[in-house]
């Protein structure tokens, strides 16, 4: 099975993994516009010409705000994006602090093969988290970059 839109592997809830299962055997990007409002329940909060800003419908645990920012062509890769994206990028990310009153909190944005950035959605995109102190069982927010060893070892889903 391909893994050039998806990797199930990655995936982190069972809802995920059975949406995830449709868009393999759909065989397209959920990340394109297109296919984006065939899975996607969140609202998308704001669009410019580069970046659609949307949340996270798997949030990461313990988080208050998990927003993804994601490029509006499709590309996998840092090295295909417009400088001027860049720019773009980072008045969103201003506007979202604004916006949202965020304190503080981590902007990552994973790329490429999906065992170097255990991405689940090839598609190029950044997250924006900010951690929920008050949540009573919180733990620090991770974000993985990589596959697990035991990932590696066992290619379980994607052979
Ligand atoms: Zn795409």
């Amino acid at each position: 099975m391909s893994k050039s839109f998806v990797d199930i592997d990655n995936a982190r809830y069972d809802d995920q993994i059975q949406v995830m299962e449709r868009i393999e055997s759909a065989d397209h990007c959920p990340f394109c516009e297109e296919n984006l409002k065939k899975y996607h329940r969140q609202p998308i909060l704001k669009k410019t010409k580069y970046w659609l800003v949307t949340t996270n419908q798997w949030p990461y645990e313990h988080t208050r705000w998990h927003f993804l920012i994601i490029y509006r062509q499709h590309i996998v890769k840092l090295s295909q994006l417009e400088p001027k994206a860049g720019e773009e990028l980072f008045n969103l990310i201003s506007w979202l602090e604004k916006e949202y009153q965020i304190p503080g909190g981590g902007l990552a944005m994973r790329f490429g093969d999906t065992n170097y950035s255990a991405g689940s959605v090839t598609h190029l995109h950044a997250q924006l988290v900010m951690p929920d102190l008050t949540d009573k069982d919180y733990q620090p927010v991770r974000i993985k970059i990589g596959k697990s060893v035991d990932q590696l070892k066992n290619k379980s889903r994607n052979k």
